[in-house]
């Protein structure tokens, strides 16, 4: 309880300290603060910290512990299990805090912690560069690549904790780090996936592929009455596709917005979306047969700008708008049933942004020993995601409840645990799956963090309990 003792003339001392903006409830700005990916959970932080850069941070994490708060730390602001801002905490927003510094002759991207990754692709493709990220445009680097990172590079790429070679860390002790293979390489090891619970991260280095900058795009819509035929279609056509090839299946239900194609207004598709990690025309030829699993709707299949496909799903997720609460579940594999199971659910949706994915793995992500990084899940060919989506906080009981219902039902299917990056809530730890994720790796992750955070300061997170002794 250090709310008590926060009085006025503390937090003045806090604002004359820090060289950044520090906001509490009362105070102008402090509401569009709050605004965050998932609308249900906007959380109700005692006092913000907009940090400037590495100084402010290090101040605000001292002034949290001398004052007894607890510490939440804000990248992207997308987590969906309500981790972007904790009640009562002081909260480190790092939003001010975007930089991205390509070194085109180390071949490696600077990114400050608080950057989107919008703001990577557009300065790694200034040279033709890139590094593994996401698919939609304002999701934090921070939180995605501290929990492992999909996106449509992974086959070939591998994960964006992959391609993560050095960070500076701000510790709980108020000190700053560097993780690198030679210095504190435990730490880097920890932070390949291990999330939020090392220390906050104020810059990541990551090494950078050669890409574009046109890429083949394939974004086919088809009938949601086609989803069995189009997702068995698609299987197949994975099941043998090169590393090239990153292909997922999704599933929504588009507004009649004069943005958005006519064709697909408020009709429920399945989408084929992938990409080809190599030369663009000769990547059109191999995605062709994914364009042909059905009778298209739409089809903007077409060689496209890298950064374009990075933003071109940016329309199923529109930011500040959405209560959200989303499942996933590895698959070792993808049998007719589960197709028809996939199918079934698509059509059943209660609400038309509510997501049923399937998306590739294996590739370049199962060439990583499971021990060589925190991230352990490396082994299955399939995630299935339930990623429910909706605008009413009257319909919250009745889609929490399918998406709940959705997940449990599929365990049939496979149960090869879940990816931390997209679980429900951080209130159901039982369900968090910290345990499962992680496997053998939770041993060492909870030493590293016994080391760097022996008294869990940072435990606003998919948590990880020091080890004792
Ligand atoms: P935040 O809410 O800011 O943070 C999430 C967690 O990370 C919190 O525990 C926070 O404390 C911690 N954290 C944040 N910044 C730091 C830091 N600098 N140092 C230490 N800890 C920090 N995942 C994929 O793998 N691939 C995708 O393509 C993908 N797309 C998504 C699209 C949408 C619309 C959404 C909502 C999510 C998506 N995700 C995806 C899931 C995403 O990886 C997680 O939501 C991730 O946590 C987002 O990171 P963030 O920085 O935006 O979130």
């Amino acid at each position: 309880g250090g709310l008590a003792t926060l009085t006025d003339e503390i937090i003045s001392e806090l604002r004359d300290r820090v060289g950044c903006p520090v906001l509490a409830p009362e105070d102008p700005g402090f509401d569009a603060i709050r605004e965050v990916y998932n609308a249900m959970h906007p959380g109700e932080p005692a006092l913000v910290v907009s940090c400037s850069g590495t100084a402010d941070v290090i101040d605000a994490v001292r002034f949290a512990r001398d004052n007894g708060l607890v510490v939440s730390v804000r990248g992207g602001g997308h987590s969906i299990a309500g981790l972007s801002a904790s009640d009562n905490a002081l909260l480190i927003d790092l939003a001010p805090m975007h930089a991205v510094q390509v070194d085109r002759a180390a071949r490696v991207a600077r990114v400050q912690g608080g950057a989107v990754w919008g703001d990577v692709d557009r300065e790694t493709q200034a040279f033709g560069l890139a590094t593994p990220g996401g698919v939609v445009s304002d999701t934090g680097v921070a939180g995605l690549t501290l929990g492992g990172g999909y996106g449509w590079l992974r086959r070939q790429h591998g994960l964006a904790c992959d391609h993560l070679v050095s960070a500076e860390v701000v510790g709980a002790d108020g000190r700053v780090r560097t993780a690198s293979e030679n210095e504190n390489a435990d730490l880097l090891w920890a932070l390949r996936g291990g999330g939020g619970n090392f220390g906050v991260v104020t810059w990541f280095t990551f090494a950078l592929e050669e890409i574009g900058p046109t890429v083949a795009f394939v974004g086919t819509f088809y009938p949601v009455a086609e989803a069995a035929q189009v997702i068995r279609g698609w299987r197949d056509y994975v099941n043998v596709a090169p590393n090239e090839v990153t292909a997922t299946c999704l599933t929504i239900t588009l507004p009649a917005d004069p943005e958005l194609p006519e064709a697909v207004h408020d009709q429920a598709c399945v989408v084929i979306g992938g990409v080809y990690a190599g030369d663009a025309e000769r990547g059109m030829d191999i995605l062709q047969p994914l364009r042909e699993l059905g009778t298209p709707l739409m089809d903007m299949s077409q060689p496209m700008p890298f950064t374009a496909v990075q933003s071109g799903f940016d329309a199923f997720f529109p930011r500040n708008t959405m209560q959200a609460y989303w499942k996933s579940r590895y698959l070792s594999e993808l049998s007719d049933a589960a197709v028809d199971f996939v199918a079934a659910k698509a059509a059943e949706r209660p609400s038309p942004m509510t997501l049923v994915n399937v998306f590739h793995m294996g590739g370049a992500i199962a060439d990583v020993p499971v021990g060589a990084t925190a991230f352990a899940q490396r082994s299955s060919p399939f995630l299935l995601s339930i990623d429910g989506n909706w605008t009413d906080p009257a319909d919250n009981d009745r889609n929490i409840a399918w998406v709940r219902d959705t997940f449990a039902e599929s365990a049939r299917f496979g149960n090869d645990g879940v990816y931390l990056n997209f679980t429900g809530s951080a209130e159901e730890p039982a369900e968090s799956g910290v345990d499962s994720a992680f496997g053998a790796n939770l041993r060492r992750l909870a030493e590293v963090k016994a080391k760097y955070d022996p008294t869990n300061v940072f435990r606003a997170n998919n948590n990880i309990t020091p080890a004792s002794g």
